[in-house]
């Protein structure tokens, strides 16, 4: 090859390397949930699954491909900090998943659930306990970020750590028959160390730490759930996590569990309704983040809502309101899968029901929720630099949440998985 052919073959090279397509969306409002102001007429440039620049008047390149969203309301992709992608909610009834279905089959129907929940706008997800389908969330994770199917970004925690008898620990079964357990059995520190590292090297991104019970271990009277772990239990998985550069979500209802996980350091308490005052406080001092996942306590069948289970959730609502009142750091979390992927707006309805104000509770799916997962610099607005992680609806979900209901664009990372405007 001669010289002079080389170097134009070389120009040419890497000018084909340095090219992308940009694609620009028309935004006719654009909510930003910092300032919870909307903007109107923004130019929003893409690159590279990139946000490249937002702005008014902005002079589109003239080879972008351009989405025209000029009639909807644009904001950022909405983020759940409280999933189960391998949980349907058959699974909550009747036999469970880990003895009625095989792990293939619960993966296909995560991966179903996953397509739902993308396209009803949570491009994020934290997914708090595979329950029971192993390291299928690794899997679904590792597929969705090869774009072999589609779903939200997905970080996840493997299998939980309980105690025998505890939360996600089958009881009422026939002791001469041995069965999986849904969640990791961890009965000593020493245990819980060796089971998170066995999560870390297969592929978890969070640890689930179950502190307290489920309801069925309730006192009825009291509404005091059962302890599962010491002070010295949640330091030594906090710092265990720490060692790999994990944060830890503990399931608590309240009480001493709670108190415990707030004291030893992790980073979210899930559920949450039955935490008193003094736990409030501490989480505002210390910065602990709440999942409340306040629509998964409210049965969908009437004959599901016992009178204790209306005390619990009489309970949940006053402690919205008083952690709302106190600053603490409220995150979206839904706990879907219990329900039916795709329908987890019902959380923002009763956030908005239960007094706050539709700004703040896209907050907590946004920018709260990027704080929360520490990626503040990739998530949770839609600015230069960040992931162009980008939904749309019609109407104004600052008057009314409602309108996320009909989500009719998700782009995640630049790319498109719905548009039926
Ligand atoms: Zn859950």
């Amino acid at each position: 090859m001669k010289p002079v052919t080389h170097l134009l073959s070389l120009i040419l090279i890497v000018a084909s390397l340095s090219y992308t397509q940009r694609v620009v969306i028309k935004a006719g409002r654009l909510i930003d949930p910092k300032s919870g102001n909307i903007l109107q007429n923004q130019t929003i440039i893409i690159e590279g699954g990139r946000i490249l620049s937002v702005g008014s008047g902005t002079t589109i390149p003239a080879d972008a491909s351009v989405i025209d969203l000029a009639q909807k309301t644009v904001l950022p992709g909405l983020i759940d900090c409280h999933t189960h992608m391998l949980l349907q909610p058959e699974d909550e009834r009747g036999f469970p998943p880990v003895i009625s279905k095989s792990q293939a089959f619960r993966t296909i129907q995560g991966v179903a659930g996953a397509k739902k929940d993308l396209e009803a706008g949570f491009t994020t997800v934290r997914d708090l306990d595979s329950e029971g389908a192993g390291f299928a969330d690794v899997a679904l994770r590792d597929a969705i970020n090869k774009g072999i199917v589609p779903g939200p970004r997905m970080l996840v925690s493997t299998f939980a750590l309980t105690i025998t008898a505890g939360h996600m620990n089958l009881t009422g079964l026939n002791p001469d028959i041995q069965l999986p357990d849904p969640a990791a059995l961890a009965d000593s520190r020493d245990a819980m160390v060796a089971e998170i590292r066995r999560q870390v090297k297969y592929g978890a991104d969070w640890i689930k730490l179950y502190a307290t019970g489920t309801l069925r271990h309730v006192d009825p009277v009291t509404l005091e759930p059962v302890n599962q772990v010491s002070l010295e239990d949640v330091q030594t998985v906090v710092n265990e996590a720490k060692r790999w550069r994990k944060d830890v979500a503990a399931h608590a209802y309240g009480g001493i569990g709670a108190k415990n996980s707030v004291l030893g350091g992790v980073r979210s308490i899930e559920h949450g309704m039955l935490l008193d005052d003094e736990i409030l406080k501490l989480m505002v001092e210390r910065g602990t983040f709440w999942c409340p996942t306040i629509g998964t306590y409210i049965p969908e069948a009437d004959e599901e809502m016992t009178d204790m289970r209306r005390r619990i959730i009489a309970r949940h609502k006053e402690t919205f309101q008083k952690a709302m009142k106190m600053g603490v750091k409220i995150a979206f979390g839904t706990d879907v899968g219990a329900y039916e992927h795709g329908t987890s707006v019902r959380e923002f309805l009763k956030m908005e029901e239960y007094g706050m104000k539709p700004v703040d509770a896209l907050r907590c799916a946004t920018t709260r929720a990027a704080e929360l997962l520490r990626m503040e610099k990739d998530l949770g607005t839609v600015e230069a630099g960040k992931f162009a992680d980008i939904i749309a609806v019609d109407g104004n979900p600052l008057e009314n949440i409602g309108a996320l209901k009909n989500v009719v664009f998700v782009m995640k990372e630049g790319k498109v998985y719905k548009d039926t405007r």
